[in-house]
């Protein structure tokens, strides 16, 4: 169960967490939330009449019970009632679609840019921005911009090199010039978090308490989500799978070390091994054909790709223990299913003989959609999906959805 730091309606600790269980659970009445979130009959009426009164929560009369007499109200979230615009920067293209509180997506757009321009990347996510903007949300409910970009992004070793990242840039400067043009609040992750972050909200992880999220673009990444929360490392780059080095000797990887997991895990390295572009690997016909009747190099590939996966699933497993395994990423879903029958039978690992069949690997239903989903559950996530830390943040009482739930006010971009 539950509760509340107080009894005082106003705090947003209350108001996310009555908000929260309602979303996951699509409706409540105020019995059942007072009976969850242990706070008084009054102070629940108070948080929902305030949800309503900005439109947040709508009321439904549930269906008439003919013995029962007077059926009782439920509050559903409003679904429409905010959104936010998420932009997915992937080398050489950036794909935008505006979201609902729910995750439908109301408009998308994608272009082609040189990602190696800043001034390029700036205008291409300004137009995106104007272009997916849509009228079904007044201004008002355009929570902000969310930024999805290839990591690590702390300046490392293996920052920003090779043609799986962003190649070349030093810092994300641009992020808050595109705040100062939008005019809307900007937030940015690594793609793999975002990932991740968009399954929690609104995928298969929704009722997952953790997992490892395993993004496979054309890099590869990875995230381990627990509780709802990221794990960050030491310096916000964890859980880099791509650059964790499988195979003695093998090929060279742009970080510099040879033989990264990325260098067989990927759609940079399915490219390589068909003698395509990185481009045409960007194009859903280009490998719904590949996937429909596979040549020898594909075939070869998939095999040797499916057998990395294998072992990777082991590594994770053993490693972490987490109840699934989440794969997402602009790979489509058809690939990634051939990978995973590939790689089975999965290895022994301390999942073996515990995790129902099936649950161990199990892919994003959203996959052509998973990374703008990602990025775009950025400036929403803390106020849908408080974390513990989060909770505990300011506590203002202006009448606004921000305010109301304790949403921060960022002067520059936010990391999430
Ligand atoms: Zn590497």
């Amino acid at each position: 169960m539950s509760r509340g730091t107080t009894q005082q309606s106003s705090a947003p600790y209350n108001r996310r967490m009555v908000l929260d269980l309602v979303r996951q659970r699509g409706s409540m009445s105020r019995k059942d939330l007072v009976e969850k979130v242990a706070l008084s009959p009054q102070t629940v009426a108070n948080i929902t009449n305030e949800l309503e009164a900005i439109g947040l929560l709508v009321a439904r009369r549930q269906k008439a019970d003919k013995l029962r007499g007077q059926p009782p109200i439920a509050f559903e979230l409003n679904p429409n009632a905010g959104g936010s615009i998420g932009i997915s920067l992937e080398p050489g293209r950036a794909s935008a679609a505006q979201v609902n509180l729910v995750g439908e997506v109301l408009r998308r757009e994608s272009m082609e840019v040189d990602t190696h321009d800043r001034a390029a990347v700036l205008a291409a996510m300004i137009e995106l921005v104007r272009a997916v903007r849509t009228r079904s949300l007044g201004d008002g409910r355009l929570w902000g911009v969310g930024v999805a970009l290839p990591g690590p992004l702390i300046a490392t070793d293996i920052s920003f090199v090779g043609p799986t990242a962003l190649e070349g840039w030093t810092d994300l400067s641009v992020l808050d010039d595109l705040r100062e043009h939008t005019r809307l609040p900007v937030f940015y992750s690594v793609d793999s978090v975002a990932g991740a972050l968009g399954e929690t909200l609104f995928g298969v992880a929704k009722s997952l308490e953790n997992f490892f999220y395993l993004h496979l673009g054309l890099g590869l990444g990875g995230a381990l989500v627990d509780g709802r929360s990221a794990y960050r490392g030491a310096n916000g780059n964890a859980t880099e799978i791509g650059h964790v080095p499988v195979q003695p000797g093998g090929t060279p990887c742009y970080c510099g070390n040879t033989g990264c997991l990325e260098r067989y895990l990927s759609l940079h390295s399915l490219a390589e091994a068909l003698g395509a572009s990185d481009a045409q690997m960007q194009d859903p016909a280009y490998l719904a054909a590949l996937i429909e009747k596979p040549n020898k190099r594909m075939q070869a590939w998939c095999e040797q790709a499916a057998a990395r996966l294998r072992d990777a699933v082991c590594m994770i497993e053993n490693m972490l223990d987490p109840h699934s395994i989440v794969i997402g990423g602009s790979a489509p879903k058809a690939l990634v299913e051939r990978l995973v029958e590939l790689a089975q039978p999965l290895r022994r690992s301390v999942r073996g003989g515990v995790a129902q069949p099936g649950s161990r690997i199990v892919l994003s239903e959203r996959q052509e959609d998973s990374s703008i989903l990602g990025a775009a559950v950025l400036p929403i996530y803390d106020m849908l999906a408080p974390r513990p830390e989060v909770l505990q943040q300011d506590r203002r009482p202006e009448a606004e959805v921000a305010d109301l739930l304790g949403q921060r006010t960022k002067d520059r971009a936010g990391r999430l």
